[in-house]
């Protein structure tokens, strides 16, 4: 048994404070924001209701689960016992480079800080810390509970040592790793936005509506979930930070962000998270009202 500190509690972070309390480990989960960690708590009891429905888990493992897990505000003291670190706080580069620099003066010598980020430099977040050579990127799917890969991104100067020890953590919590090297989106979201972003612009043209775009990609190309709705259950603020990486980190006009993202973003609708996407979503769940959401295109 280790102490983990996660850093975010959002809809990642909880999901890997979920996974490393149900294999056995001392969860410090940290927020900025109170309400943020009493909506994860809630997420995470509601998440192992499934998996006792599911038969996956028993009443007790949800219990055992659940007292593993302590919630804070305070990160110095969430991180200052911990053995491991992952970073799973807001997609921003200034915030995140603020975080690594309090994670690397509060946590013991030698901790590893693993990063959840989409698509933010690992060799850039490594610099803020004095300790780059173990600083990585554990990058989990959503929903980390149910995903089995996790993306592993060695930064410029991150120790081998640092990257077998991540690799056998993830294997020890049943998910399988595929380590990468460090280039804007990795590997995951290097391929994926792209996509999400055509969809979006196929939408902005006109070209067809949402419900057609999703259900050609879905029977078509067998994906279990449209584009769109994935968009929508990724946070479609995440989505356009992470095109944005791509966008400044290639120089490439392919990857810039449709207008219509653009201006979804801004008008606040984020998606699963906003109860309102591509498609409308009762507050605080995954489960769609009506689909497709009427999208003011303005073209
Ligand atoms: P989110 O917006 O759901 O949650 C982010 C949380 O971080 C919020 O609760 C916020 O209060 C908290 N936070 C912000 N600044 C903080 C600070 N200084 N200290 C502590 N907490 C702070 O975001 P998310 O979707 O969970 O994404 C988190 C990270 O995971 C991002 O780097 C994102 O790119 C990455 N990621 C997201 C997905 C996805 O599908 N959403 C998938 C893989 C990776």
């Amino acid at each position: 048994m280790k102490e983990i500190a996660v850093i975010g509690s959002g809809t990642m972070g909880n999901g890997i404070a979920h996974v490393f309390a149900q294999y056995g480990h001392k969860v410090h989960m940290v927020d900025i924001n109170p309400a943020a960690l009493a909506k994860a708590m809630v997420t995470i009891g509601k998440n192992l209701d499934r998996q006792v429905t599911k038969g996956l888990i028993t009443e007790e493992d949800k219990a055992k689960t659940l007292a593993n897990i302590t919630p804070t505000t305070d990160l110095k003291a969430g991180v200052s016992n911990a053995d491991f670190v992952v970073e799973a706080a807001t997609e921003n580069v200034e915030g995140k480079l603020a975080i690594f620099r309090q994670m690397d003066e509060a946590a013991k010598p030698g901790v590893i800080l693993a990063t959840n980020t989409s698509s933010i430099s690992i060799t850039q977040l490594a610099a803020a810390t004095k300790r780059p050579e173990s600083v990585i990127g554990m990058h989990f799917m959503n929903p980390v509970p149910m995903m089995k890969l996790v993306e592993i991104i060695e930064g410029f100067k991150t120790n081998k040592e640092v990257t077998n020890a991540t690799v056998g953590l993830c294997k020890s919590l049943g998910k399988i790793p595929v380590p990468v090297y460090d280039y804007p989106g990795f590997v995951a979201n290097r391929i994926l936005m792209p996509m999400i972003n055509e969809a979006i612009y196929t939408l902005y043209e006109n070209v067809a509506g949402v419900d057609a775009i999703d259900t050609v990609m879905k029977l078509g190309m067998a994906h279990p979930m449209g584009p769109l709705q994935l968009a929508d259950f990724i946070g479609l603020d995440v989505c356009l930070a992470i095109l944005n990486v791509l966008f400044e980190g290639f120089g490439n006009q392919k990857y810039a962000p449709c207008p219509l993202l653009v201006k979804m973003v801004t008008a606040g609708q984020n998606g699963v998270k906003s109860g309102m996407g591509f498609y409308e979503y009762t507050h605080g769940s995954k489960e769609l009202v009506i689909a497709p959401n009427f999208v003011k295109l303005g073209v």
